[in-house]
C-alpha cells in the first residue's frame, strides 16, 4: 500500500536522555503542532532529526532511539554536533532565516555552513529514498530542507513530491543577494507542488524563478524542460477543535483543579474587576517584534495614563536558538526593557508587565488564552503566526480582541482583527485603547467571522487541500493535449518510415534543433547537428526541409555545405537543393520605414531588447529583458503594431520571446503546402516548438506525424520535452533505415 512520507527538520517529538534513560516528549512549534493530527490519522511515516546529536546518544541507547521513534511512526535521523552547527545554527538560522524575514543585517554567508547545509540536505534526501516505494507521496517541509526536493528527484525521477515553505519568501530584490540563489531555487523546483502561506510569498518566489533562472512562468506554473511545477498558496490552519475543546473543558473544571497560573490570573481579576490583561506569546526571536511591542506598550502607558494600575501585559517569551548570538543579544535587550518599563511605571499595587521566559505546557497556554482580554501580536515578519489563530479559537464566549501585525501571514485571512503596522507606535497605542473600549457586541461580531473561518479551514483541511493539489499535479500531468512520443510511438513512426516511398522532414531550427541562446547569432549549428542533418538528407527517398523564421543570409551561411532544402523568413524565401535563393511569395518591404521607428521607441524604453531586421520582416526580441517588463511591453507593442499595420496587409506574429511583423498570408504552413503539392509524399514528418510552427501543424494532412517541442498547447499530434529528444529521434530514423 502506498504511504505518505513527511519530512521535516525535527520530528514531532523530542527525545531526551536523563540518567541513561530515554524520555520522549512532543515538540513545540507551529509545524509540529499543526501536522501532528494529520500524521496520527493517516498512513504515513515522519522522518526528521531526533533533537540529539550523535555525541549525545550513548551507544547502548542508539537502537532504543530508533525503536521509540518507530512507535510513533517516526524515523529518527542523527547528526553530529558539527553538522547541526553548520546546517541548523549556521546556514538555516544565520542565513536563510534572517534573509527570508528581511533582516539582511543579520545575514551571514559562510561557505562552510553552506557545504554542511548541502551535505545534511543530501542525508535527509537519502533517508527518504531509502524508505520510498513507487506510488508513495513525499511531503517536505520548510526552509531547512530547500535542496531536498531536487535531491530526491535525482534519484526518483517519477516521485510525487510536495514542498511547503513555512516562513515568508522574500522579494526578488532581497532573495537575489544569496550567493547560492540558483541552487536553492533548483532545489525547491524538484517538487511537483510548492506551497506558501500567502499569495505574496508565492509571487515573490515565481518572480525569483523567472528572473534568476529565466524559467517561463505561466500563471502559477513553472515550465521546466521536462516537467511543470505548480506553485500555490495554502494558509496553514490550526487544530481548531483541540483548542476549542480545551477551552470548554477549562471552564468546566472545578477550582481545585486550577493551575497555579490560573489562580494568579483569577486573583488579578477579582482584585481589580475593571482591569484588563493583554497577552503576548512568541518564541524569543527578533522577527517577532517583542522589543517594538514593549516600547509601544510603554508609549501607550505614557499616552493613556488613565490605564496605569488597570492594564497588564502578560508576556510569554519561549527560549529559542540560544546558540545564535543575535538571540542572546535579544534576550538581554528584552530583559532590560521589561526591567526599565516595570521600574518606570510600577506602583505598590501593580507592575505593568508579567514576563515569563520559558515554554509553558498546553494547559497553561489555555489558561493564558482564555484569561486575557486582548492579544497583542506584533511581529516585524512572520510566515503565519499560529498564536493569533489559537487565541481566537479558545474564545468560546466570543469576547476578546486580537491586535495583529500586518506583517504576519495570518493577517491576510484575519482582517476582522485590529490590524497594525508594528513600526507605528501611535497606531499600536491607539489600537490598545480601541481594544479596551471595544463594546462586547462588536467583539462578538468580529470573532464570529474569525472563528467560522478558522474552524472551516483548520489544519486537517490545509493538509488535505495541499495533498489533493499535489495528487492533481500528478494526475493531470500534461496541461497540453498532445501525446508524448513513447517507445511504442517511436516504433510506429519507424515502421511507417521504412515502408514509405517518398519521405519529407520539415524541421524548425531554433528551439527545435538547437536551444535558445541570448543572442540569435550565437545559435550556429554544431558539428553533431550538421552531421546528423547531412546523413538524414542523404538517405534514399528522403527530403529534409529546414523551415525557419530566420533570414536567408544566416541560414544560407550556416547550411552552405549541406544540400538540404531551406525555407527562410517563414516562407518568403526558398533555397532548393543545389539552387540559389528565390522568392517563394510576392512580398514587399516598403512598410518597414513606417514600422521600424515605432519598434525602436520600445527598444529604447525596454533594456535588453533589440530589432532583428530581415529582408521582408522585422523581429523584436525580448528574451534578455526583465521577464515581466518584456511581456508587458510585448503586449503593448503588439497592440500598437496591430493598429498601425491593419490596413497594410501585415500581420504581427507572437513567437517565443519575439514579436515578428511580416506580410500577411506568408507562413510556414503555406510554404509547406506548396512543397507538398509538388510530389506525393507518403511519410510527412514535422517538428517545431514555436507559435509560428502551429501554422505548419494545422496545414499538414491528418496522416502527417506532427511533433511539438516542449509542454505547450498545440495543434501537433505528439510532443517531445526538449531539443535533445529531437536529435535522438532523428538519429533513430537514420539507424533504422
Ligand atoms: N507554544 C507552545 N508552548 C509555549 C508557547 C507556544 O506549545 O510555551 C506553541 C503555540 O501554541 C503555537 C506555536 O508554539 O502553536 C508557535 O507557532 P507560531 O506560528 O505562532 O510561531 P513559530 O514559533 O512557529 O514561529
Amino acid at each position: 500500500m502506498s504511504k505518505t512520507i513527511i519530512l521535516s527538520n525535527r520530528l514531532p517529538l523530542q527525545i531526551n536522555i536523563k540518567e541513561n534513560k530515554l524520555q520522549v516528549i512532543p515538540s513545540v512549534g507551529g509545524l509540529a503542532t499543526g501536522l501532528k493530527s494529520f500524521h496520527r490519522d493517516g498512513d504515513s511515516i515522519w522522518i526528521g532529526w531526533s533533537g540529539l546529536t550523535t555525541e549525545e546518544i550513548p551507544e547502548d541507547l542508539l537502537e532504543e532511539v530508533h525503536t521509540e521513534a518507530r512507535k510513533e511512526a517516526c524515523v529518527a535521523v542523527n547528526f553530529t554536533s558539527k553538522e547541526i552547527d553548520g546546517f541548523y545554527y549556521g546556514f538555516s538560522n544565520r542565513s536563510i532565516w534572517p534573509l527570508f524575514h528581511y533582516f539582511m543585517e543579520f545575514t551571514e554567508w559562510e561557505a562552510d555552513n553552506w557545504e554542511t547545509y548541502k551535505n545534511v540536505n543530501q542525508k535527509y534526501a537519502d533517508k527518504v529514498v531509502e524508505h520510498y516505494k513507487e506510488g508513495d507521496t513525499i511531503w517536505v517541509h520548510d526552509y531547512q530542507l530547500l535542496l531536498v526536493p531536487n535531491m530526491i528527484r535525482q534519484k526518483e525521477p517519477d516521485a510525487i513530491i510536495g514542498f511547503f515553505n513555512h516562513i515568508p519568501f522574500p522579494s526578488y530584490e532581497v532573495f537575489r543577494t544569496i550567493p547560492w540563489r540558483e541552487e536553492i531555487l533548483i532545489g525547491m523546483l524538484g517538487a511537483n507542488l510548492i506551497g506558501f502561506h500567502t499569495y505574496d510569498y508565492e509571487r515573490h518566489f515565481l518572480s525569483s524563478v523567472s528572473r534568476i533562472l529565466r524559467r517561463q512562468v505561466d500563471f502559477n506554473e513553472v515550465v521546466l524542460p521536462n516537467r511543470l511545477v505548480k506553485v500555490d498558496s495554502f494558509p496553514m490552519g490550526i487544530d481548531y477543535d483541540k483548542f476549542e475543546q480545551a477551552a470548554l473543558a477549562h471552564q468546566e473544571r472545578s477550582s481545585e483543579k486550577e493551575s497555579e497560573l490560573q489562580q494568579r490570573l483569577n486573583h488579578h481579576r477579582i482584585k481589580s474587576p475593571d482591569s484588563k490583561l493583554i497577552l503576548s506569546i512568541d518564541r524569543l526571536d527578533y522577527t517577532k517584534g517583542i522589543a517594538h511591542r514593549l516600547r509601544a506598550f510603554e508609549y501607550f502607558l505614557e499616552k493613556y495614563p488613565q490605564y496605569v494600575e488597570k492594564i497588564r501585559l502578560v508576556m510569554l517569551a519561549v527560549p529559542s536558538r540560544s546558540d545564535v548570538p543575535q538571540y542572546q543579544l535579544l534576550k538581554k535587550e528584552i530583559d532590560e526593557l521589561v526591567g526599565r518599563i516595570n521600574g518606570k511605571f510600577a506602583t505598590v499595587n501593580w507592575i505593568p508587565i508579567w514576563y515569563f521566559y520559558r515554554s509553558m505546557p498546553f494547559e497553561n497556554l489555555i489558561d493564558l488564552y482564555t484569561s486575557c482580554n486582548i492579544a497583542l501580536l506584533t511581529p516585524i515578519r512572520d510566515g503565519m503566526n499560529l498564536v493569533a489563530k489559537e487565541y481566537i479559537a479558545t474564545r468560546t464566549d466570543q469576547t476578546g480582541v486580537l491586535i495583529l501585525s500586518e506583517m504576519a501571514g495570518s493577517s491576510e485571512e484575519m482582517y476582522e482583527a485590529l490590524i497594525i503596522n508594528p513600526n507605528n507606535f501611535e497606531q499600536i497605542a491607539n489600537s490598545i485603547h480601541q481594544a479596551i473600549q471595544m463594546p462586547k457586541e462588536e467583539q462578538i461580531r468580529r470573532n464570529t467571522f474569525l472563528q467560522k473561518r478558522l474552524k472551516r479551514y483548520n489544519v486537517e483541511k490545509w493538509a488535505q487541500d495541499f495533498m489533493k493539489a499535489l495528487q492533481k499535479t500528478y494526475e493531470n500531468k500534461p496541461a497540453y493535449e498532445a501525446i508524448p512520443v513513447s517507445k511504442e510511438e517511436e516504433e510506429k513512426f519507424l515502421k511507417r518510415f521504412s515502408k514509405a516511398k517518398n519521405r519529407v522532414f520539415f524541421l524548425d531550427y531554433d528551439g527545435t534543433l538547437v536551444n535558445f541562446v541570448d543572442k540569435p547569432e550565437d545559435a550556429k549549428p554544431d558539428k553533431q547537428l550538421l552531421d546528423l542533418i547531412t546523413t538524414l538528407n542523404e538517405l534514399k527517398k528522403t527530403k529534409v526541409v529546414l523551415i525557419s523564421g530566420r533570414d536567408k543570409e544566416t541560414l544560407g551561411t550556416w547550411w552552405k555545405d549541406v544540400p538540404v532544402e531551406l525555407i527562410a523568413e517563414h516562407g518568403v524565401w526558398i533555397r532548393k537543393t543545389g539552387k540559389n535563393w528565390q522568392l517563394n511569395e510576392k512580398v514587399s518591404n516598403d512598410w518597414m520605414e513606417m514600422v521600424r521607428p515605432v519598434i525602436e521607441t520600445f527598444c529604447d524604453r525596454t533594456p535588453g531588447t533589440f530589432i532583428e531586421e530581415k529582408n521582408y520582416s522585422l523581429a523584436w526580441h525580448y528574451r534578455k529583458a526583465d521577464p515581466d517588463l518584456g511581456e508587458k511591453r510585448a503586449n503593448e507593442l503588439s497592440n500598437v503594431l496591430k493598429q498601425l499595420t491593419s490596413n497594410h496587409g501585415l500581420s504581427v506574429l507572437e513567437g517565443n520571446k519575439v514579436l515578428e511583423i511580416k506580410t500577411s498570408g506568408v507562413n510556414k504552413g503555406k510554404a509547406a503546402s506548396k512543397l507538398l503539392m509538388q510530389k506525393n509524399f507518403d511519410f510527412i514528418f514535422a517538428i517545431g516548438d514555436d507559435w509560428t510552427d502551429e501554422f505548419l501543424f494545422k496545414e499538414l494532412p491528418d496522416s502527417a506525424i506532427s511533433i511539438k517541442v516542449g509542454l505547450k498547447k498545440t495543434a501537433a499530434t505528439y510532443f517531445v520535452r526538449e531539443t535533445e529528444g529531437v536529435r535522438k529521434l532523428l538519429n533513430q530514423f537514420i539507424e533504422y533505415d
